[in-house]
């Protein structure tokens, strides 16, 4: 199976529960981001996830709760740099507890520290940051070895028992031959799962190495075949979608972000607005706006985080793309 069976079955005890409630709207994912500090400033990430005071992190208390308001199965730790967050082990250990699926997002440099203090566990996932090989992946880290330790924690995490997998943005500049090399290279490692997915223009960061929509769906067909050979977290109907050969509403609510400043609405990407409660956050943002993606902010907008969600939710529309999710889970 390409997941371990307790995130299908918790995915899908999640859904029947809130249908059961009436509910058309609920988180699957909460991406949380206990601190906006990291030890790296990469190409592709705003200045506000990294340039943040590590005194300013959440406490443990406040991580907890929002996992606990959100009740997504799944929770992303990322940030900033999670594994500088103090109390790493403690807070995936209260994941662990509340039986969440968790993936630690890290780019990697300080893992051997977790490790040491840290158990695996099956409902832990650490997720390695890598957009390409050697020289591609430390130019958009900006710092040379950042690949090597990153390869290096790859190895150690997966001798040690730990479910490793990598998360890869494709750029503007991105040679598909060479991430082909990558998925190829960390297949020899044991990799346990990749996910690519597209940086997408918008207005915050520097234009000229994030894609527009007709870019992202040039480099996805590629990445369309690419999944028939390696094994990818990405779903193939999301994967379709990023290649434009199929059409999704945007589902802004199924990947909620927590964040140092609040909870962000309308979603991962957009910080429209902070709110300070779960409640206000989700009663505050206009959802049918977003999900219309008639913002201008949305308009190359084809994230993971706003339509993997969008695949769940419109799967059981056809019977034929249930049957492509089944052999792909499996698979
Ligand atoms: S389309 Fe993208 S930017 Fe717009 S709400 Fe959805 S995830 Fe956010």
């Amino acid at each position: 199976m390409r997941f371990p069976a307790h995130i299908t079955t918790d995915m899908l005890k999640w859904q029947a529960k809130n249908w059961w409630r009436g509910n058309e709207r609920y988180p699957l994912v909460l991406m949380l981001e206990p601190l906006h500090t990291c030890n790296l400033a990469c190409l592709g990430c705003s200045p506000e996830r990294y340039n943040g005071d590590l005194k300013d992190r959440l406490s443990l208390d406040a991580c907890f709760q929002a996992v606990d308001d959100s009740g997504a199965p799944v929770v992303s730790v990322c940030g900033g740099e999670p594994t500088i967050y103090p109390e790493i082990v403690e807070l995936i250990d209260g994941l662990v507890a509340r039986k969440r699926h968790v993936y630690l997002c890290t780019n990697g440099i300080l893992l051997d520290r977790f490790f040491k203090k840290a158990q695996p566990h099956n409902r832990l996932s650490v997720n390695v940051h890598l957009d390409g090989m050697a020289t591609t992946h430390d130019f958009i880290v900006d710092r040379p070895g950042v690949w090597e330790k990153a390869v290096e924690m790859i190895k150690l995490g997966k001798s040690l028992g730990y479910r490793v997998c990598t998360n890869t943005t494709v750029f503007r500049e991105t040679d598909m031959d060479e991430i082909e090399e990558m998925l190829a290279y960390l297949s020899s490692l044991g990799i346990d799962g990749m996910l690519l997915s597209p940086g997408y223009h918008y207005e915050v960061l520097p234009e000229k190495h994030f894609l527009f929509r007709n870019e992202v769906n040039a480099k996805f067909k590629r990445v369309v075949e690419l999944a028939k050979k390696y094994k990818l977290y990405s779903t193939p109907l999301f994967l379709e979608f990023a290649a434009g050969m199929r059409e999704y509403p945007c589902t802004p609510w199924g990947n909620v972000t927590r964040t140092p400043q609040g909870w962000k609405g309308p979603c991962y990407l957009v910080g429209e607005k902070f709110f300070p409660t779960f409640e206000e956050f989700w009663n505050g943002v206009d959802w049918d706006y977003w999900e219309s993606r008639q913002d201008h902010r949305c308009r190359d907008c084809l994230m993971h985080s706003g339509f993997e969600a969008s695949v769940v939710r419109k799967l059981g529309e056809s019977p034929r793309d249930v049957w492509t999710m089944a052999k792909w889970s499996f698979g």
